[in-house]
C-alpha cells in the first residue's frame, strides 16, 4: 500500500472534496482521508446555498463562483427557492427575493470526489486521522482505517476536517475564538411538513432560539430541514433547557411553525458545533493550511459555510499544485482567502455583533427590524454592505 504523498487532505467533507478535485488534474500524488464509511453521509446540515446569480451579488469580484458550480450538477439538487422570509420575535414577517438551491449534499460530495477519484487521486475511507508529527519539510501522518492503518508520510497536509479541527490543533494553529464565536447548531429531517417549496423561513425569538434563529428549509417533496443554532454563551442562559429541548419547543409550540410540521415525523437528527467567529486567525504554517469550516469559514449571521468552503478548496488546491510544482509559496494562502472572502466573511461577524446588542430583549429587536425594515434585513442576511 503506498505510503507517501505530496499531499494529504483529511477529511471529505465539501471543503475537502473540492480541495482534492483542484489538486487532481495535476501530476502529484494526493490521498484523502475520511473518517465516515461513505463520503457525504449522514448529512449534517440545512443543505441550502445561494444559486450561482444571488452568490455572484454576493461576492461580485470573486474569480472562483464560476469554478465551484461547475461542482453543483443538477442531479444533486433537490429543491429550488425564491424566497427568504424572516419572523421577527413577534412575527413580524420581513421577505425578500432570493434564488436559493437545496442540496443532497451527500449526492454533492459523492459526486465530486467521484469525479475526483477518476484522475488518479487515492481515498482511504471508513479512516481516521489520529495524530500528526510535523518534521518540518514533511509531516508523518497516523492513518488508522479499514483500508489502511499505519504512518503516512506526506509534503502538504490540508486540515478539512471541519470545526474544532485537529488538524489545527495538532500544528499549533490558533483560531483566536471565544465561546460567542462558536454555535451549536442542531437539526431534524422532517417529513410530513406543510410548507412553501419555494421559500426558505428564519424565526428569531428568545423562547425559541436565544440569539440565535431556527430555520425551515424546503426539500422540494413533503420534507424539510427544520434547524436552530444556539452560540455557546448563551448556554448559560438557555441551560435549563438543552438545545434538543429548543428545537422540540420551537416544532410543537413556535405559533407559525408548528401549524406547519404539526404532521411532521422525523427522519433523522443531527448536532454539530458551527463557527461563527469569522476566519481563524491562523490558516496555515509551514506545510498545512485550512480550509472550510476548519479555518472558521462561516457566514456568522447566517450560518451559510458550504460555498465559502467549497472557495477554499478550490483556492488550497491550486495554489498547492503550484506550490509542489515549485511556483508559488503557501504563505499566499492567507492573503488569497481573505481577498476572496475576508470582507464577506469580516462583515457577517461584525452583523451578529450589532444583532446580538439587541437579540437580548424581544422587544428592542423587534423595534429595530421595524427601523431597518425588509431593505436592512434583506442586506443583513445577504451579508451586504448598509451603505
Ligand atoms: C445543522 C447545520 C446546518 C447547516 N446548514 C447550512 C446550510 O443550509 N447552508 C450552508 O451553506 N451551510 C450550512 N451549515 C454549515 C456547513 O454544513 C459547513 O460550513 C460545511 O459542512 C463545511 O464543510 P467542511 O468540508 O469544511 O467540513 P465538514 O462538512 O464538517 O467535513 C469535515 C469532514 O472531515 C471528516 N473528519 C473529521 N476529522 C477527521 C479525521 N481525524 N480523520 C478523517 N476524517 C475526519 C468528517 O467526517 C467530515 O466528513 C450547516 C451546519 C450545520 C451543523
Amino acid at each position: 500500500m503506498k505510503s507517501e504523498f505530496d499531499v494529504l487532505v483529511v477529511g471529505v467533507g465539501v471543503g475537502g472534496a473540492t480541495t482534492g478535485f483542484f489538486l487532481s488534474s495535476q501530476n502529484i500524488d494526493v490521498l484523502m482521508v475520511e473518517k465516515k464509511k461513505i463520503v457525504g453521509s449522514p448529512v449534517r446540515c440545512g443543505e441550502f446555498i445561494p444559486t450561482q446569480e444571488s452568490l455572484k451579488k454576493m461576492l461580485p469580484n470573486s474569480k472562483y463562483i464560476e469554478k465551484i458550480y461547475s461542482l453543483i450538477p443538477e442531479k444533486v439538487v433537490s429543491n429550488k427557492t425564491k424566497w427568504i422570509r424572516f419572523y421577527s420575535p413577534s412575527n413580524k414577517c420581513f421577505e425578500f427575493k432570493f434564488d436559493g438551491l437545496v442540496l443532497k449534499r451527500n449526492l454533492l460530495e459523492q459526486w465530486i470526489v467521484e469525479e475526483t477519484l477518476k484522475r488518479n487521486v487515492y481515498l482511504y475511507t471508513s479512516s481516521l486521522v489520529k495524530s500528526i508529527k510535523d518534521r518540518g519539510k514533511f509531516s508523518l501522518v497516523l492513518v488508522e482505517g479499514s483500508q489502511f492503518s499505519g504512518v503516512v508520510k506526506a509534503g502538504i497536509v490540508v486540515g478539512a476536517d471541519g470545526f474544532p479541527s485537529k488538524i489545527a490543533e495538532w500544528y499549533g494553529l490558533k483560531t483566536g475564538y471565544g465561546l460567542s464565536d462558536v454555535a451549536f447548531a442542531v437539526q431534524k429531517v422532517l417529513t410530513g411538513v406543510d410548507v412553501e417549496k419555494d421559500v426558505v423561513e428564519m424565526f428569531s425569538g428568545n423562547n425559541y432560539a436565544p440569539k440565535g434563529y431556527a430555520w425551515i428549509i424546503p426539500k422540494g417533496d413533503d420534507t424539510a430541514n427544520v434547524g436552530l443554532g444556539i452560540r455557546l454563551n448563551h448556554f448559560k442562559v438557555a441551560h435549563k433547557i438543552s438545545v434538543v429541548e429548543y428545537l422540540n419547543h420551537f416544532i410543537k409550540k413556535h405559533p407559525i411553525a408548528s401549524k406547519r410540521l404539526s404532521k411532521a415525523k422525523t427522519l433523522n437528527f443531527t448536532a454539530k458545533l458551527v463557527p461563527v467567529g469569522g476566519i481563524v486567525s491562523e490558516t496555515h504554517k509551514n506545510n498545512v493550511v485550512l480550509v472550510g469550516d476548519a479555518a472558521g469559514l462561516v457566514l456568522a449571521v447566517n450560518g451559510s459555510g458550504i460555498p465559502t468552503a467549497m472557495i477554499s478548496g478550490c483556492i488550497a488546491g491550486e495554489l498547492i499544485a503550484e506550490h509542489v510544482k515549485g511556483n508559488l509559496d503557501l504563505n499566499v494562502y492567507s492573503n488569497l482567502l481573505k481577498q476572496e472572502i475576508g470582507k464577506i466573511l469580516g462583515r457577517s461577524v461584525t452583523f451578529r455583533k450589532v444583532a446580538d446588542i439587541f437579540m437580548g430583549s424581544d422587544k428592542l429587536f423587534d423595534f429595530i427590524l421595524k427601523i431597518v425594515g425588509v431593505k436592512g434585513v434583506s442586506k443583513v442576511l445577504k451579508c451586504e454592505s448598509l451603505f
